[in-house]
């Protein structure tokens, strides 16, 4: 009579071992030339990592000039529009009326003192 514990039984060196399982490397992100955020340059890279640490650990910024605040200049009392210094040329403008690091409703021709433009959107804008 076959003794069925033995012959169910294979030891570990019968089997083909898997090899060690290693986590796939993460492909490196490729820059999209049309991402806002490669225009940028060195100072404004890292501002805009700076502000959003910031806001990750603080909370957005109201739209106050106190020390919480952005300073915000809804359109009608932005006089920079013709420089192209609007929330819709921000690497934060989410569209709508949105913005990523300032609480409230933000308009598309607004400003904020705490504006990042690539600089090929700054200038007199006629
Ligand atoms: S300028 Fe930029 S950071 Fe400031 S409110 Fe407008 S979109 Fe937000």
């Amino acid at each position: 009579m076959p003794n069925y514990w033995l012959s169910e039984y294979s030891s570990p060196d019968d089997e083909e071992m898997p090899d060690e399982e290693m986590p796939e490397e993460e492909p490196e992100d490729e820059e999209d030339p049309d991402d806002p955020e490669e225009k940028l340059n060195d100072r404004q890279k890292m501002m805009y990592e700076q502000y959003e640490q910031c806001v990750e650990m603080h909370g957005k910024f109201d739209q106050t000039s106190g020390g919480n605040g952005a300073h915000y200049a809804p359109a009608s009392k932005n006089p920079f529009i013709k420089e192209g210094l609007v929330c819709s040329n921000c690497v934060y403008f989410m569209g709508g009326q949105g913005c990523e690091i300032v609480a409230g409703k933000i308009e598309a021709n607004a400003i904020c003192k705490l504006w990042i433009i690539p600089e090929e959107l700054l200038g007199n804008k006629k």
